[in-house]
């Protein structure tokens, strides 16, 4: 079954009746693409950048005014509501933990390590505090990877311990394991906590390593000291995580009779097994706890036959950061191209579905996603509640910050590499003359785990979410970098993201245009599309498959 969308659209094709269904499918793609109207995208646009939305945060009145401007337009258009009971809103409930933790070597002399300084922690229960008292075992990377035939916890009970690992993957050490500096989710902090969760382990701290992570300590130290921002139903019985700070690693593992950087290079070599430390830690968190919430916007274009019960997503974040700390004098983070602009391509596409009066097999699934920005908790939660069953949702078309810089010769998605739906999109694009580059600097820094896409994939949902090509039409090689170079340190994140006087539709309705014709092909496709055999989704896949 492992069959690619493209070869059995082509043998369906060549089948001789259906030849002309196939052609007159391909004719629906392009009057759905064409129905893609420019005005009503930068209308949509202009709306919820606007400085009366207030940065649309989280649970805030420009957050809910957003919510509602998205149901609103789903309403109008006539989608059918595919939230909570009947509703277009599907409730993502939020907790907040503010932390002051401590962590001692238990029954030791030495001074407990210093928060901020050497460590920091959170606590991942929804409780105000929590103790750990755990024997400590490095467990490498913390990485099992059936598919590689890789498991950092063989023969370890992690129960009730806490586990020390290392952050990123053994291929950083020897480029001819994993993907080699291409960064899988196993490297990612997210994926330890996650793994150590399913280990039953009670708690576990990453090693910050300057020469090898992709930020430096005093990131870490601005993004788990304040609010910790999570979904507050999800799973879990992991009491502490946190992150080690490398020397104060190192001087845990010499009082544990064992040494660092020794423990780091059999890490990187296969057949690692787990080691323990001579000691056992004291931690506790105290936590000041506040709760809110927020809604995910649904709306559902039917599809016609017998797939009608399977879906199609296509969908984008619609939260921004809200008022904040002032910059040159403005406090609204306005968020228009991250991510008005792919909401308001959201709102576009579904328009062109329903003016055209296109429908595919499966249906189409339009979503406003909530708090990404807190941690794709929005996604987090329509992966954790569907609405519907996961095994019915053939994949996830994620728009996060369109191209608002002109038209383009290219072509870019993450994940096209994962899944045969990379090959749908290959064939989308080259149907609007545009060729498929992939984005090596995005493949590096992992940039595949961090939108909403990738909270279905990790529970086995092919997708992939758009990026910007960068060979721009009447512009000289490099300009697109250096578009995508200024917008990073100018108005990223910054209040200054806002609508520009400059702002050019046309390379946006390029990129809905192939996502249009990539729904098309996805939602009438006999099969769901399959992940890669070396994906680190595929298992995710396959659990979801089974009945
Ligand atoms: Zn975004």
């Amino acid at each position: 079954m492992r069959t690619p969308t493209l070869i059995l659209l082509l043998a369906t094709s060549a089948a001789v009746p259906l030849g002309a269904q196939a052609g007159a499918s391909a004719s629906a793609a392009t009057r759905a693409a064409r129905a893609l109207d420019p005005r009503a995208l930068r209308a949509h646009l202009e709306f919820l950048a606007d400085d009366a939305l207030e940065g649309r945060a989280p649970g805030t009145r420009g957050g809910k005014t957003a919510a509602k401007y998205i149901a609103t337009q789903f309403e109008r258009l006539g989608l059918e509501p595919a939230g909570d009971s009947g509703t277009y809103l599907q409730r993502v409930p939020i907790i907040s933990l503010t932390p002051t933790p401590t962590l001692a070597v238990a029954g030791a002399s030495a001074a407990p390590l210093v928060w901020k300084n050497d460590f920091v922690m959170w606590s991942m229960r929804n409780d105000s505090l929590v103790n750990v008292r755990g024997d400590v075992v490095f467990a490498g990377y913390g990485i099992v990877a059936p598919e590689l035939g890789w498991n950092d916890y063989e023969g370890l009970d992690a129960k009730g311990k806490v586990v020390v690992v290392l952050v990123n993957d053994p291929g950083l050490q020897d480029s001819t394991i994993f993907r080699g500096k291409i960064l899988t989710y196993y490297g990612r902090w997210t994926y330890k906590i996650e793994e150590a969760l399913r280990q039953g382990a009670a708690g576990i701290l990453i090693v910050h390593t300057t020469e090898s992570a992709t930020y430096p300590w005093t990131t870490v130290l601005s993004g788990w000291v304040g609010p910790q921002v999570r979904l507050e139903t999800a799973p879990g019985s992991l009491i502490v995580a946190g992150w080690l700070q490398q020397e104060a690693a190192a001087r845990l593992f010499r009082q544990g009779g064992q040494d660092l950087a020794a423990l780091t290079a059999a890490a990187g070599r296969r057949g690692f097994r787990p080691v323990p430390l001579t000691l056992r830690l004291d931690a506790a968190v105290r936590s000041t706890i506040r709760r809110s919430e927020t809604e995910n916007v649904l709306a559902r274009w039917p599809g016609r036959g017998a797939l009608a019960r399977e879906a199609v997503l296509i969908g984008g974040h619609y939260d921004h950061f809200g008022i904040g700390a002032p910059v040159n004098g403005d406090s609204i983070y306005n968020g228009a191209e991250d991510n008005a602009s792919g909401t308001a391509g959201v709102l576009a596409t579904a328009e062109a579905f329903v003016r055209s009066g296109v429908h595919t097999a499966r249906s189409l699934v339009f979503v406003g996603f909530a708090a990404e920005e807190s941690g794709l908790i929005g996604s987090q939660a329509l992966a954790t509640n569907p609405p519907f069953p996961l095994r019915d949702v053939a994949a996830i078309l994620n728009v996060d910050v369109l191209n608002l810089y002109g038209r383009t010769r290219d072509f870019s998605a993450l994940g096209l590499e994962q899944s045969s739906l990379g090959r749908a999109i290959g064939q989308a694009a080259a149907a609007e003359g545009l060729r498929v580059t992939p984005n090596e600097e995005a493949l590096i820094r992992g940039a595949y785990f961090r939108s909403d896409h990738f909270s279905l994939a990790r529970a086995g949902v092919p997708g992939t979410s758009l990026e910007s090509g960068s060979d721009f039409v009447g512009r000289p090689a490099g300009w697109g970098k250096e578009q995508k170079n200024r917008y990073t340190a100018e108005r990223y994140h910054q209040p200054s993201d806002q609508v520009q006087p400059w702002f050019n539709y046309d390379g946006a309705i390029q990129q809905l245009r192939v996502i249009v014709r990539t729904a098309m092909l996805v939602g009438s496709a006999p099969d769901q599309p399959t992940w890669s055999p070396s994906s680190e989704f595929r298992q995710a896949g396959e659990a979801r498959r089974r009945p």
